[in-house]
């Protein structure tokens, strides 16, 4: 797709929600990481709810369609799907409109299970899924004081894109080759 890369702006915010709904008889998967619990998350896909968030965040940085326009939940293919194949299509995405990923940051609102035990091991998966150091990845968890929403999981996200460097987009390559 053409685009004027001339007319990009230096850097792009995006925002992603997603809430999903306990069940019973489904594993739990929140940031691509399998978590004992035991209830999972409900949802065409493997209900994972923050990589739902982040996909949605990056897909609004850059304009693009959201995650339920591009993976439609009455699409077969997409039942029981690994989101990590949403986030990747995002990613992918954004690096095609001229834009990395700086930084993204997270706020899990759920009851149950306790997030900080794993909250190391999400954050170096979403790190790892977005070529990003894990300093790059923020998470807080927080339980839904007050909502009446013991039976929910949501995600809220924001994700900061930084456009490419020249280099990187194969101009003024010797630059960068100086500093190495
Ligand atoms: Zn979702």
């Amino acid at each position: 797709m053409p685009v004027h890369k001339a007319k990009q702006p230096p850097r792009r915010i995006g925002y992603g929600f997603d809430s999903h709904e306990f069940r019973r008889g489904v594993p739990l998967k929140i940031g691509g990481v399998a978590i004992e619990h035991a209830q999972g998350l409900g949802g065409h896909s493997d209900g994972d709810v923050l990589l739902h968030a982040i996909t949605d965040a990056l897909l609004g940085a850059i304009a693009a369609p959201d995650i339920g326009a591009l993976f439609p939940p009455s699409d077969p293919q997409w039942k029981g799907a690994d989101s990590l194949v949403f986030l990747n299509e995002a990613r992918k995405r954004v690096h095609a409109a001229g834009y990395a990923v700086a930084n993204v940051d997270a706020s899990l609102i759920l009851a149950a299970p306790k997030i900080g035990p794993h909250a190391a091991a999400i954050r170096a998966r979403v790190a790892q899924a977005l070529r990003l150091p894990r300093n790059c990845v923020g998470l807080k968890a927080k339980t839904p004081e007050g909502l009446n929403l013991e039976n929910a999981a949501i995600a809220q996200v924001v994700a900061l894109l930084e456009k490419r460097p020249a280099a990187k987009q194969g101009r003024r390559k010797t630059r960068r080759r100086k500093r190495t």
